[in-house]
């Protein structure tokens, strides 16, 4: 089915002949969720491995030759190697999926999914948050069921930002500039070994992008890159950066993800069957689309309605920043070529996607994608309700429970996300056939036979593990000589394993409400500094460079973590990335979060931390109010909703002090009958993984857009005769 292209690897790595497939396997990602291959590089030289961040091409070119001589000598290391790529071979060449096995006769299907960003691994920083990270799980999990998806995205050469944190608790951003040839991209050439290359028609001139390939597992993903040299210097920047404030680069990216995104793959000999959109960023595949059939003579109607059946849209947030618009002059600057191409008349064109807000009229992506697909779906139950309310109005005549948007609630991918540790106490107690059956509730009643104080070791063992690293952290700071001392303290230098230790990370949003918890200080100061039953709490998160009150938040609680009185026990982690997220996730005891409802449309880091062990205390907002049951975590306020948000802030407040401070902190320090370990609290635990560890990963929800989306899709849409 591909046409005549061919892959180059950037780097030849000299590696003894015996282990020459370590370079291999650096691009193929299936590494970063796979046991083995997460243990092959840092056995070599593990100080190296944390220096160049898990990257393993760059820690292939720097690794000591003389090391990898031993290893390819080393007796066990060469079983070690020999087992994984066995293992890898295995994966890779696919027999029998579960894909193959349920759905033989969609072998030669294709689906292709869109995204703004893609979070995979924390050595490319192409994300922001919860949409990237979803997107990259999305595909782990397809690619572990055989489903037949191809990805579509870009490369950033700049990333999101670093942040740095100044003495005054004021957000810093500066920015990666990275080397392409340290990423496990593969270069895509033609015959002739030019690079490919798509292009884009942009208001008076042609932006083109060259098409790299990132594999994941089985899963092709096509990234574009638009620094190159035939564009403009503006026009290389394009794909610099995430998100930029400004429209018109926006508008102009997203053309080049819709539009090039067909056609690279076009170029490339797809023919996919489904599009799926993951969010409204890429919507204009939709146009790009439509005008390949017209120009094929199709009509417009024909067109539209052909294609309406072979998209789908996620859509994945209530809040407005995360919904994108255009103003009508920028429609009116970048698409008249378009629309006469579309036969369609401006105004028919700008109907495709229009909004009408109080200040006037808007083009609304999320609009396009749900005018243009039969499918739709918000990411949880009470996402779903809200969605459909929201959009009620592109459907006048139906009452908003009957707006066709679904929804299919988030997961996260187990293998990638749950602790080794915590794998191994699985392997052990579930059945060495766990992973197959992770998304059949029987299975996890099998986690009470799991011995309490295997489970605390565990458990104890991952706090020690964060502590570590953030310490580690503190002491390079330190050594770098540009910390304050003040600032190392607040890097976690306090840090103990015993006492209760509450995690919050996520974007600086101010819905996300990161100080609710920091409301009444003075009795957050009181508990945390009991004696006996002592609190610390850790907390990360990226503001938008844009967003000034997101920035304050971060500043008043850097204030708090450096006030002696809080005593060391509030911590800030800097540059919250997927390392991060990793550590805090599995070492923490309570996950805390505080959306203002209902603008959480699913989130999932509460996933990660639950598949983990690490108890949820949360609003019932997204998938939280789903999960929670009554006794596998804590809920914060109930399930009403304030108009006023002042008053709604109120009782969320009470209602978290009060809980902490009258259910958890007692619970947690619980009469000790075993050592330190509160045998409720490790009940806990249990009930926890009991009843949400099946449900709340991707193996769940992958499957499920296979039943209620891609499958249905399919059936409308049998594949022409050849
Ligand atoms: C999981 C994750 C998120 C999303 O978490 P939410 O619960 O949706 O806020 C954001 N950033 C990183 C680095 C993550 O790993």
């Amino acid at each position: 089915m591909i046409k005549d292209f061919q892959k180059v690897f950037p780097n030849h790595f000299k590696l003894p002949k015996r282990i020459q497939r370590l370079g291999e396997l650096a691009y193929n990602l299936w590494w970063v969720w796979n046991p083995g291959g997460l243990r092959l590089y840092p056995t070599l030289d593990r100080r190296l491995w944390e220096k160049v961040e898990h990257n393993p091409i760059a820690f292939l070119h720097q690794v000591d030759p003389q090391k990898l001589k031993e290893a390819a000598n080393d007796r066990y290391f060469l079983e070690e190697y020999d087992r994984v790529m066995a293992e890898f071979d295995k994966y890779m060449e696919g027999k029998d999926t579960w894909f193959k096995q349920q759905y033989p006769e969609l072998e030669n299907r294709q689906i292709a999914y869109f995204s703004f960003e893609f979070g995979l691994h924390e050595s490319m920083p192409f994300y922001a948050g919860g949409l990237g990270i979803l997107a990259g799980d999305h595909l782990k999990e397809a690619s572990d069921l055989g489903i037949p998806i191809v990805g579509v995205g870009f490369i950033y050469k700049q990333g999101y930002f670093v942040q740095k944190i100044t003495e005054d608790g004021w957000q810093e951003t500066s920015y990666y500039h990275f080397n392409f040839e340290e990423m496990p991209i593969i270069a895509l050439t033609d015959k002739n070994g030019k690079p490919l290359t798509v292009s884009v028609e942009l208001p008076g001139r042609t932006v083109s992008a060259r098409i790299w390939m990132l594999q994941v597992g089985r899963v092709p993903l096509y990234l574009l890159d638009s620094s190159i040299p035939q564009n403009q210097a503006n026009d290389r920047h394009l794909t610099s950066r995430l998100y930029s404030s400004d429209l018109e680069i926006r508008i102009s990216q997203e053309m080049l993800l819709g539009m090039g995104g067909v056609r690279a793959l076009r170029q490339l000999g797809y023919q996919p069957d489904l599009w799926h959109m993951n969010e409204g960023h890429s919507a204009f595949l939709t146009i790009e689309n439509v005008r390949e059939l017209i120009a094929g003579g199709m009509s417009f109607e024909d067109a539209a309605d052909k294609l309406r059946s072979t998209n789908i849209f996620t859509t994945h947030t209530p809040v407005p920043a995360g919904n994108d618009q255009f103003p009508i002059w920028l429609i009116d600057k970048f698409f008249p070529s378009y629309w006469e191409e579309m036969h369609l008349t401006r105004d028919q064109f700008i109907d495709l996607g229009k909004q009408t807000q109080s200040w006037g009229e808007t083009f609304s992506m999320p609009v396009l994608a749900l005018h243009l697909s039969e499918r739709c779906n918000a990411v949880s139950e009470l996402h779903g309700e809200v969605a459909r309310d929201m959009w009620n109005f592109l459907w006048p005549d139906r009452e908003a429970k009957d707006v066709p948007i679904q929804s299919i609630t988030n997961g996260v991918h187990m293998s990638f996300w749950l602790a080794r540790r915590i794998r191994l106490l699985f392997d052990r107690y579930l059945g060495m056939d766990w992973m197959d059956h992770m998304d059949d509730p029987d299975l996890w009643t099998r986690v009470e036979q799991i011995p309490d104080l295997e489970l605390w070791d565990v458990k104890r063992h991952l706090k020690r593990k964060l502590i570590n690293y953030a310490i580690e952290n503190a002491r390079n700071h330190w050594q770098s000589g540009k910390r304050a001392a003040s600032q190392v303290l607040v890097d976690g230098v306090m840090l103990d394993q015993y006492s209760l230790t509450i995690g919050f990370a996520r974007r600086f949003a101010t819905y996300k409400r990161a100080d609710l918890l920091f409301s009444d200080y003075e009795r957050l100061l009181r508990l945390i500094n009991d004696q006996d039953r002592p609190v610390q709490i850790i907390l990360a998160g990226k503001a938008h460079p844009a967003d000034e009150p997101g920035k304050l938040i971060i500043q008043k609680v850097y204030r708090m973590a450096k006030d002696p009185r809080s005593a060391g026990r509030i911590v800030f982690l800097e540059d919250y990335d997927l390392n991060i997220a990793r550590l805090l996730v599995q070492g923490v005891d309570v996950w805390l979060n505080t959306p203002r409802r209902p603008n959480e449309a699913s989130g999932t880091s509460g996933m990660k931390a639950a598949i983990n062990g690490t108890l949820n205390f949360s609003v019932l907002d997204g998938w939280w109010r789903e999960g929670f049951n009554g006794s596998n975590g804590w809920a914060i306020g109930n399930d009403t909703d304030y108009d006023d948000p002042n008053k709604q802030d109120e009782i969320d407040a009470a209602s978290l002090y009060d809980t902490l401070e009258n259910q958890i902190i007692p619970l947690y320090y619980q009469t000790r009958s075993m050592g330190d370990a509160s045998t409720q609290w490790i009940a806990k635990i249990k009930e926890n993984m009991r009843s949400l560890s099946w449900q709340f990963n991707t193996r769940r929800m992958v499957k499920e857009y296979m039943t209620k989306m891609y499958l249905p899709a399919f059936n409308e849409n049998g594949k022409q005769e050849e």
